[in-house]
């Protein structure tokens, strides 16, 4: 069964991850109200995925006999000035969230719970991919600076993602 401390924490990451999907979604809307349809698509599919982190913990705290506690979540931010600081929120987010996970890490490490431990590992992997792809995105945004026909191309790009859920099965 898992620890107290590590309940507390999955439950908290539960949280973190329903509030990234809220946070994305709250993107999304904003990058369609500036003519963005690619990216707002992107967005919307990267809201998708953090429903499916935050499913996925909260079905392993159940499946190691815990009963996980969800708090609450915060109206996201809705307004802004362009479409580079809408990616720049969502970089510092996945900073923010890397963090999280490591200390989750951290804590499953010291409790010797190998199982949580290993547990983690998926998503210390994930926020690798999370960050650079985030970071990518803002490097070609500030390449193009004010080039409008970079931008219709880069959006025809993020417009092509596909959701794929990582966990099937949830
Ligand atoms: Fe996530």
């Amino acid at each position: 069964m898992l620890s107290e401390k590590l309940t507390k924490l999955l439950s908290e990451q539960i949280t973190h991850e329903y509030d990234a999907a809220y946070k994305y979604l709250a993107m999304s809307a904003a990058a369609d109200g500036m003519g963005l349809k690619g990216i707002a698509s992107w967005f919307y599919s990267q809201a998708k995925e953090e429903v499916a982190h935050g499913t996925h913990i909260f079905q392993y705290v159940l499946e190691r006999g815990a009963i996980p506690t969800l708090g609450h979540i915060e109206q996201p931010p809705a307004k802004y000035a362009d479409i580079q600081e809408i990616f720049e929120a969502g970089l510092a987010h996945e900073r923010k969230v890397t963090g999280l996970i490591n200390n989750i890490a951290t804590a499953a490490m010291q409790a010797h719970d190998h199982a949580c431990y290993n547990f983690m590992m998926w998503f210390v992997n994930e926020q690798v991919e999370e960050e650079a792809s985030f970071s990518e995105i803002l490097d070609k945004l500030k390449l193009m600076e004010d080039n409008k026909g970079m931008l219709f191309a880069l959006d025809n790009e993020l417009g092509t993602r596909v959701f794929v859920n990582p966990f099937p099965n949830q």
